[in-house]
């Protein structure tokens, strides 16, 4: 054997140890000391993958990441800019639960400026990001057995701290040939009289697609006929939009008053570090969102705040050259996915995934790998390709895989070129 081929394989070895890893990670703590609460939640799949890329690459391994869904994108000068002026000012200190009344009237203005929408400074809650703010939400108004309906796909998040409030994730299916969207007849027959609460993205992670306005008319619709529902509203990529202007479900007058909308600076703005995210809902919600807040993290980052001023209220432009970026990308990774015999792919009119199904590879094998899920093709193509993506079960959609885009052209041809090379050799 020559030198070659004995390190040839011993990467190869290296790369399916770690790979296995990572699901493996979880299962390492001592079950019989940690809660009942966390034994039962599964680890994030998005940040497990996006930290083995990063293990990986450190040890030398060429992965191309398009696991983790944060713009590549630096924070904009004025925004940084903003932060290094509320350190000299001595922004330093504690800042109050809901976060500065500056910050919240910015976010007023912005809501105002972008959806048309009045509200006051009270009925916003500052977080440390928008993962925290579902958090609040959840555990403010969730009760046990309380249920949750939850379109599938969806984020990787949503069900376990659903879980951690004890409440039941309920599933409604939407499959590619529906554009990955429910529709008002499904939503109808999940609702119980147990449903708490209805929790989505649009647009969508992991999909990308987005409601339209006629589309959320129809939820708005039947949620007027249940009036024990709080809708849950996750608008984290509101910036991200190809095709048009943001629709948002509290533009229908009749069910306003039930919409916690949850935002953020994270993706817009290109400030996933900085961990600011925002709800927008109705009073009593942002004083018990405030009261749990006060107990657990208090008032997030004083210098972020300052920061997300800048970025919310301040020059626009630089949203609209990464967003017009992203959508040179959409196009690219759309078109060469399309290329690739048995990848049926959509085109995502928002955020920056693209989630295509790869059922016809499942059953197949290179000879030496059988392929029997949408997870081990991710582990294929990560130990084959070099290339990271997560797979659709951790978003409820079995048969696919989540590709994010959020990195340069020169790179999506490259992972793509490797992704057709790797599958090409599934027979
Ligand atoms: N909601 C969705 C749909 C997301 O993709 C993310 C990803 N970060 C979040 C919420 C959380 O955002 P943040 O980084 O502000 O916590
Ligand atoms: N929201 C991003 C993603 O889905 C970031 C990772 C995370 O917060 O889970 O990849």
């Amino acid at each position: 054997m020559n030198f070659n081929l004995c390190s040839f394989i011993a990467t190869k070895v290296k790369i399916v140890t770690l790979a296995t890893s990572i699901f493996k990670a979880t299962y390492k703590m001592k079950v019989d000391q940690v809660s009942k609460r966390l034994q039962v939640l599964a680890i994030s799949e998005t940040l497990a993958m996006a930290q083995k890329s990063r293990e990986l690459r450190s040890q030398g391994f060429d992965i191309i990441d398009l696991s983790l869904g944060e713009p590549d994108f630096n924070t904009p000068e004025h925004i940084k800019e903003a932060g290094v002026e509320a350190i000299r000012q001595n922004f330093t200190h504690y800042s109050p639960v809901p976060g500065y009344l500056d910050l919240r009237q910015a976010i007023v203005t912005k809501m105002k400026r972008d959806s048309g929408l009045d509200f006051t400074a009270d009925q916003v809650v500052v977080s440390n990001g928008a993962k925290q703010s579902i958090g609040n939400v959840l555990l403010s108004t969730v009760d046990p057995g309380d249920e949750v309906i939850m379109p599938a796909p969806y984020w990787v998040s949503y069900p376990e701290i659903i879980k951690m409030a004890e409440g039941k994730a309920v599933v409604v299916n939407a499959g590619i040939e529906q554009n990955f969207k429910i529709t008002a007849g499904q939503l109808e027959a999940a609702i119980t009289p147990k449903t708490r609460a209805f929790l989505f993205s649009s647009p969508s992670n992991p999909t990308g697609e987005i409601y339209s306005r006629s589309e959320l008319s129809e939820l708005a619709a039947v949620f007027e006929k249940h009036p024990q529902i709080l809708i849950i509203s996750d608008e984290i990529y509101e910036c991200i939009n190809y095709d048009g202007k943001h629709q948002s479900i509290t533009q229908f007058e009749p069910i306003r008053d039930r919409v916690a909308i949850i935002n953020g600076v994270s993706k817009g703005y290109a400030m996933t570090g900085w961990r600011i995210g925002y709800m927008v809902g109705p009073l009593w919600l942002a004083i018990a969102c405030q009261k749990l807040q006060g107990h657990y993290t208090s008032g997030a980052s004083s210098i972020a705040q300052k920061a997300s001023i800048a970025g919310l209220i301040g020059d626009q432009s630089a949203i609209k050259i990464m967003v017009a970026e992203f959508k040179s990308r959409r196009d690219l990774v759309v078109k060469r996915l399309s290329a690739i015999p048995g990848v049926r792919t959509n085109n995502p009119p928002g955020a920056f995934y693209v989630l295509p199904d790869v059922t016809a590879f499942i059953g197949k094998s290179d000879g030496q790998t059988l392929i029997a899920s949408e997870t081990d093709l991710v582990l294929y193509l990560l130990h084959e390709a070099h290339v990271a993506m997560v797979s659709g079960s951790a978003f409820g959609a079995p048969g696919c895989i989540r590709i994010s885009f959020s990195t340069s052209q020169e790179n999506i041809n490259k992972a793509i070129d490797r992704i057709a090379g790797a599958l090409s050799r599934l027979k």
